[in-house]
């Protein structure tokens, strides 16, 4: 197959790998710099173009898009789908993944496991939505944000309060949520690929630090989950349509609770911990599934 992986840093330890195992299995795979495509919106002839030539006669796409270029990465990857190639996360499920509030909304239509979570655009709310998020502790997060940037740890009403004003007053969007302090700190990644879970981690913060991602110090562990936690992580990709994702779970008093899902997880927290060959699992997904036209959504919705 000849795969094309929109993605700006070939350097990453994930991109590596995917190219590795592609190319271990015998395909051919070019990085693509997402941002220096350039298209032809043409009627019914979409087109995308690249270091002045067309693009042609890919099999498969592998979105890697970073969530600072969501946006214009999510319009080439529409394109890419238009053209009839087997996008391995579709444009529209990773939409959806990277707004909070619209993932959290979606998990909850389906029954999945959630913490107590609440939104208020108009900041006159803000005592209600502290008081209806069960008062404090409690987290408040940018609905954009990731890496753990932008997720606050509130020990009192009144400090939650000012920063929930703080973000409002700042023009940005957030949520207010349940503080699940029984996790202690840490969190479980499930990688789900094609409806299975393959892989899950235990992610730790660094000492003082609720915040276990690893970005912010946290350190990563293999994990043998519950069949509860699995099921609850393979509903939870199902619900958002990805093929591919990383599940972030709590481990709450009332069984695991779903954070985020995240369409582009790194790999090589997980593939260290578990020693798995996570990015061989995902080419493998490509060669079941990839057929010319097999997009479900094309960009639609
Ligand atoms: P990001 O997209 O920035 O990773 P998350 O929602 O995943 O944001 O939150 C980052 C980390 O903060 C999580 O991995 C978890 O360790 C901690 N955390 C987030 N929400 C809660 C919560 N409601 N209760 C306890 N810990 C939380
Ligand atoms: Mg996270």
């Amino acid at each position: 197959m000849k795969i094309a992986m929109l993605a700006r840093n070939p350097n990453l330890y994930s991109h590596k790998r995917l190219k590795e195992a592609a190319e271990a299995r015998g395909h051919e795979l070019d990085i693509i710099n997402t941002l220096r495509c350039y298209m032809n919106i043409a009627s019914r002839r979409p087109e995308i173009y690249y270091n002045g030539e067309k693009l042609t006669g890919y099999d498969a796409v592998i979105p890697r898009i970073g969530a600072s270029v969501t946006y214009y990465g999510l319009a080439v990857l529409r394109q890419f789908e238009m053209m009839g190639v087997y996008p391995l996360n579709e444009s529209v499920a990773i939409g959806r993944s990277r707004d909070k509030l619209r993932s959290m909304q979606l998990l909850a239509r389906d029954g999945i496991g959630l913490p107590v979570t609440t939104f208020a655009h108009d900041p006159k709310q803000t005592d209600e939505v502290i008081k209806l998020a069960g008062g404090a502790p409690l987290v408040i997060k940018l609905l954009e944000g990731t890496q753990g940037i932008g997720v606050v740890l509130a020990d009192t009403d009144r400090s939650a309060t000012s920063v929930v004003e703080a973000f409002r007053g700042a023009g940005v969007n957030i949520l207010v949520q349940e503080f699940i302090k029984e996790a202690g700190g840490t969190d479980i990644r499930a990688i789900v690929v094609g409806g299975k879970v393959i892989a899950a981690m235990k992610r730790t913060g660094a000492e003082g630090e609720f915040r276990s991602n690893l970005h912010r110090g946290g350190s990563a562990q293999l994990i043998r989950i519950s069949p509860e936690e699995r099921s609850t992580a393979i509903r939870a990709a199902k619900a958002m349509g990805l093929a591919v994702c990383g599940v972030d779970m709590l481990r709450s008093n009332h069984g695991p609770v779903v954070m985020e899902v995240n369409s582009s997880p790194g790999l090589e927290g997980v593939e260290k911990a578990t020693g798995l060959d996570i990015a061989g699992k995902i080419i493998e997904h490509i060669e079941r599934n990839a057929r010319p036209g097999a997009t479900r959504t094309k960009g639609k919705g």
